[in-house]
Parts: C-alpha cells; sequence; structure tokens
C-alpha cells in the first residue's frame, strides 16, 4: 500500500514535468496551467510523504511485534497430516475429516 503512494507520488512528479515542457513548448502560460503545476507538485509530495510515513509505520510495528510471543501458535490446534489422503487437518480429530482414515498419521510441528 505504501508503495502504491510512493509511485503514485513519483508519477505526478513526471506528470508535473511533463506539464512544464508541454506549458513551455506551447507557451500557454495561464492561471490555470500554473495552478494545475502548483496542485500536482502538492499532491505528488503529499503522496510521497504519506507512503514514506507508512512505511516508517510499517517498521516501528514490526520492531515491536519482536518483544511479543507469537499469537498463531497459542490459538491453533496442532496439525496432523494424514497417510492415507495428505491432507492436514486438526490433531483432535480420531480421524480423518476429508477421506475417514484412522490409520496413524504423521505429526507435524509447526
Ligand atoms: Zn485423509
Amino acid at each position: 500500500m505504501a508503495k502504491l503512494f510512493k509511485t503514485t507520488g513519483v508519477l505526478s512528479f513526471l506528470l508535473i514535468v511533463v506539464l512544464f515542457f508541454y506549458f513551455v513548448a506551447t507557451e500557454e502560460w495561464n492561471l490555470v496551467s500554473i495552478l494545475s503545476l502548483v496542485l500536482s507538485a502538492i499532491l505528488g509530495l503529499a503522496l510521497v510523504a504519506v507512503g514514506d510515513l507508512m512505511d516508517r509505520v510499517d517498521r516501528l510495528e514490526e520492531n515491536l511485534n519482536i518483544y511479543r510471543q507469537p499469537e498463531i501458535e497459542e490459538d491453533q490446534i496442532q496439525q496432523v497430516t494424514c497417510s492415507n489422503c495428505g491432507k492436514k487437518y486438526d490433531m483432535d480429530y480420531p480421524k480423518c475429516p476429508y477421506c475417514g482414515h484412522s490409520g496413524s498419521s504423521k505429526i507435524e510441528i509447526r
């Protein structure tokens, strides 16, 4: 998502360059052309800033997660792989819910 903002921001800067040369070539300097240049400059800056901010927040969250215990392991039941059909299912099933096979299943520790 942050990448999208940054890319759009950079693209609007490219648009400014294109518009600038267009206005130079056609000598169409009026209020509308100058305003559109200024507006796309502001828009580009804002988009890059937002993208950068999102990157920073992502990195901050990553750093915070280091000190937290992984939550996935706790609330997920250990999975076993069916020796008959090869599908994974929760360990607390007496037999495979897919094919009904109840033989020795390989316990997979994640
Ligand atoms: Zn099975």
